[in-house]
């Protein structure tokens, strides 16, 4: 109850749900019930969950931020959300988006623009801005996300949240509509990493209707945490951090390196090790990140054809008929991205951006195994600036895609990255939060060793 009160009081200013369940109050009333009985109800009981809109829910309108998916009700749950429920959580409803996941201010759903909760003229970012922004405004405890390219790390960074995105294949895919296959995750958003680590217990591991979806047995993340407590004196002895060079130079915000060079120091006082190292390839990644994700969406997209789902415009003939739905369904930034992705693909050009942005993934992977080979955790901020005003980049892509430029890579390297909370800034009078990026290897969210989640 608490939750859904504090969720319709801030809602007029935040904007963060597309759906608001009508049933929460019943399922938490259900769950109280079990636990009267004596029953399990599971690890996530009675807790209040925001489920971003490109995630299925059986039942519940699922429209991805886009109006082709307008009124479209899935006849099942995503394979996150069914094991959510399976675990006693309570949806309490569906959070805002970029169209698709497309963008990274939340501005391109086709529905409302959702606002920070630090600063009501600011975006939240994206696409996962709704997730974040109810989190922050305490709409609900937790959220899930997804993340292609930052979409996770960078709302959680705007709105001061922590924000995981798992390796790729860690949480399955089925059920989230697809906008990049091979960077596609669902991960978790909440205000400590106590909370992403039990979200992330409960949507980890293989799923047989996602055949990315990793079979390597799931630890407990919330029993790997070490309270500081425990680790008196310099609890970080013996760790090794890598800040990333190419990231706190040219292209970032001086306040938002400063906030990051802080927590730098703050990890040495821990008794932290921290060098810098050097990602040679690290600038390619943004236009490699572009010419796939749109050449994947490109393909992805296809299936949204006015007949399958969603509204359909009546006309004579059926490439008309396509063409229309497709036309009027889809807004500005998923045409772009469906042109430029076609375009990439098509013969004649395959070569020269397609295949060359998969030869710029393979060299990003060399070098982020190469500097996590001497046992670094990585570091680097999580976008270049802090949360910006609503409409400043709306009209110009280019300049919202270069705010990418952190986040990219990881997604095309397939690794786990947390998005941490390391300090306020200020800005035209607004304290704004800015974010820290973890990067660890591939499927060491919980490494003991490492303390990724160490919890301070
Ligand atoms: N902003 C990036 C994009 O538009 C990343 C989005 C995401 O991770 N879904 O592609």
């Amino acid at each position: 109850t608490e939750y859904l009160d504090r969720l319709r009081e801030k809602e007029p200013d935040v904007k963060s749900f597309l759906h608001i369940s009508s049933s929460a109050l019943d399922e938490a009333a259900e769950i109280d019930g079990r636990l009267a009985r004596g029953d399990d109800p599971g690890p996530l009981a009675g807790i209040p969950i925001a489920i971003k809109d490109n995630l299925c829910t059986q039942g519940m309108p699922s429209t991805g931020g886009s109006r082709i998916l307008d009124g479209y009700r899935p006849p099942y749950d995503a394979t996150a959300v069914k094991r959510l429920k399976e675990s006693g959580a309570v949806l309490i409803g569906k959070t805002n988006l970029d169209e698709f996941g497309m963008g990274s201010s939340t501005e391109s759903s086709a529905y409302q623009v959702t606002s920070n909760p630090w600063d009501l003229s600011r975006v939240p970012g994206g696409s996962s801005g709704g997730s974040a922004a109810a989190v922050a405004a305490g709409q609900c405890a937790c959220a899930l996300g997804s993340d292609t390219g930052g979409s996770i790390r960078q709302p959680a960074s705007f709105c001061g949240v922590v924000g995981l995105k798992p390796t790729y294949g860690r949480v399955s895919r089925f059920g989230l509509m697809a906008y990049a296959s091979s960077l596609d995750v669902v991960g978790c958003l909440g205000t400590s990493v106590d909370d992403v680590s039990l979200l992330l217990n409960a949507i980890a591991g293989h799923d047989p209707a996602d055949a990315t979806s990793s079979s390597k047995v799931v630890p407990n993340y919330l029993k790997a945490l070490v309270p500081a407590k425990e680790l008196p004196g310099n609890p970080l002895a013996g760790m090794k951090f890598g800040i990333i060079k190419e990231t706190i130079g040219e292209g970032v915000e001086p306040a938002v390196a400063q906030v990051v060079k802080n927590a730098v120091v703050h990890l040495e006082k821990l008794g932290a090790v921290v060098q810098e190292v050097s990602l040679p390839t690290f600038s390619l990644g943004l236009p490699a990140y572009y010419v796939l994700a749109a050449s994947e969406a490109s393909s992805n997209l296809s299936r949204y054809d006015g007949i399958r789902y969603g509204p359909r415009v009546v006309a004579d003939e059926l490439n008309a008929m396509y063409g229309a739905s497709r036309g009027q369904g889809f807004g500005a930034e998923v045409k772009r991205r469906i042109l430029m992705g076609t375009y990439a693909l098509s013969a004649g050009y395959y070569d020269a951006f397609y295949k060359r942005a998969q030869q710029v993934r393979t060299l990003i992977q060399q070098d982020f195994k190469k500097a996590l080979e001497d046992g670094h955790i990585l570091l680097s901020p999580v976008a270049p600036s802090p949360a910006f005003k609503i409409g400043e980049k709306v009209l110009d892509p280019l300049s919202m895609y270069l705010g990418d430029l952190m986040t990219v890579n990881v997604n095309m390297a397939g690794l786990p990255a947390l998005s941490l909370p390391c300090g306020l800034i200020e800005d035209e009078g607004s304290k704004l939060p800015v974010g820290l990026q973890l990067i660890g290897n591939a499927f060491e969210e919980a490494t003991k060793d490492q303390h990724l989640y160490y919890r301070a």
